[in-house]
């Protein structure tokens, strides 16, 4: 896709994707070693309109696809896994948007001003006392008067602090039971955030996912008009497990490539003997196709179920997508091991062009962003009743 913008005349999605890789390559070190946020990929990502991509035209955005998207996401995942989890976490919101509040005339307004200024989305879902639990609730909207009022205590919201926009899940009313949730837009001049954890992890560092109080108020009408339920099971749960995935791909990949040029080095210093660490690149590279097929697969089926409510809405689809981001969070954590296991303490070490130790710090986050046993539990619920798919192809 070529944008005729003012920011990238002329350049491809994937161009201008690759030119903020190249930006975010240059601080991952140190946006680790800090914890700090990527604010120099992100305004990269800003300054090349990709915060917008995704939004239809008639909007202001390019309508790229979720493909486009994550192809992206691979790219920026290979220089700096947090920038790419923070562009995989805005874009997953924007889906959620694009998808369900439509119908809105606030949201559509809101929709342009994404394009226009860049906005940075981010999402709180997760909340003190129901842990990774999605489509649980504590906290609830109260509507008075055309206003909206929220109170959520976030046990985690990435990028709080450098948002224009959360999206927050909250049960509908007061009264209503915890899984009756809605997903707010709560814009940063409507709400206050008062820090009640840090972001002092293994991996991920540059995502400052710390907890938050969040209070909110502003006009009724930036509830979503569909229920979170409907946002979940349609959008956000695809979206987030192929970009994700696509992410961890690109991290995967990166520690590949350094473990490949670890054994040609060895070859070109031994040119009779093949170095032992071959087999386990070419290991490596089999789990890898293997990561980079189910993910393509993945991507390719969510697109056609865009235009197949059935499919979209069936237990086969949300069987798939849970199986993606459970087998790649799993399979990519492996080949980073085996590259760490190539290029030995060379990779070991921080500071050799072997270096592994941040990418496997940071792919180890991948078991838990949504617990991997949590989906298997909610995966094996529905293998109770969906059959298996008795085809290869179709
Ligand atoms: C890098 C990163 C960024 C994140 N960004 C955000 C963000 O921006 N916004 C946001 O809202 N959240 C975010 N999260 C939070 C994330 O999505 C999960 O909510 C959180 O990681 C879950 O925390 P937990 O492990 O304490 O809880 P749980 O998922 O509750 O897991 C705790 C333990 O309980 C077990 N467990 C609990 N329930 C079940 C069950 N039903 N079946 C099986 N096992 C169960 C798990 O196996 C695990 O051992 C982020 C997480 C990470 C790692």
């Amino acid at each position: 896709m070529t944008v005729h913008g003012t920011a990238g005349i002329g350049t491809t999605l994937l161009e201008r994707g690759t030119a903020a890789a190249a930006v975010a390559a240059e601080h991952a070190v140190d946006v680790d070693r800090q914890g700090r946020f990527p604010a120099e990929a992100i305004a990269a990502i800003k300054a090349s309109r990709l915060l917008g991509a995704m939004l239809p035209v008639e909007y202001g955005g390019e309508g790229a696809t979720l493909t486009d998207i994550a192809e992206i996401c691979s790219t920026l995942g290979q220089h700096c896994s947090s920038a790419g989890m923070v562009f995989a976490m805005h874009q997953i919101q924007i889906s959620s948007l694009v998808s369900h509040a439509r119908t809105s005339e606030w949201h559509r307004g809101f929709l342009r001003t994404i394009a226009e200024q860049q906005l940075l989305l981010a999402s709180a879902t997760s909340e003190a006392g129901v842990g990774g639990d999605v489509r649980t609730s504590l906290c609830a909207v109260e509507t008075e008067k055309g206003l909206y009022h929220l109170e959520k205590n976030a046990s985690v919201i990435s990028y709080g602090a450098n948002a224009d926009a959360i999206l927050a899940t909250a049960r509908r009313e007061p009264e209503s039971p915890p899984s009756d949730q809605v997903l707010v837009v709560v814009l940063k001049d409507q709400c206050t955030l008062e820090r009640t954890s840090v972001w002092d992890t293994l991996g991920m560092r540059g995502t400052c996912s710390e907890g938050f109080k969040l209070k909110a108020s502003g006009p009724a009408e930036q509830v979503l008009p569909r229920s979170f339920a409907e946002i979940s099971a349609r959008s956000m749960l695809a979206t987030s497990h192929l970009l994700w995935a696509s992410l961890w791909y690109g991290i995967a990949l990166s520690t590949v490539h350094k473990a490949q040029a670890f054994v040609r080095a060895d070859a070109r210093k031994r040119p009779s003997e093949t170095p032992v660490g071959a087999i386990r690149v070419a290991e490596a590279a089999s789990e890898l196709q293997m990561m980079k097929s189910m993910t393509r697969d993945g991507l390719k089926r969510f697109e056609h179920a865009q235009a197949d409510n059935e499919e979209l809405t069936s237990m086969g689809f949300a069987v798939a997508m849970n199986n993606v981001k459970v087998a790649a969070s799993r399979i990519g954590v492996e080949i980073v091991n085996t590259a760490m296991l190539v290029c030995g303490i060379a990779g070991f070490k921080n500071d050799t062009p072997y270096s592994i130790g941040r990418q496997y710090r940071d792919i180890l986050s991948a078991q838990l962003m949504i617990n991997n046993d949590r989906i298997f539990g909610n995966t094996s619920t529905m293998l109770l009743m969906h059959r298996l798919d008795a085809h290869l192809v179709n």
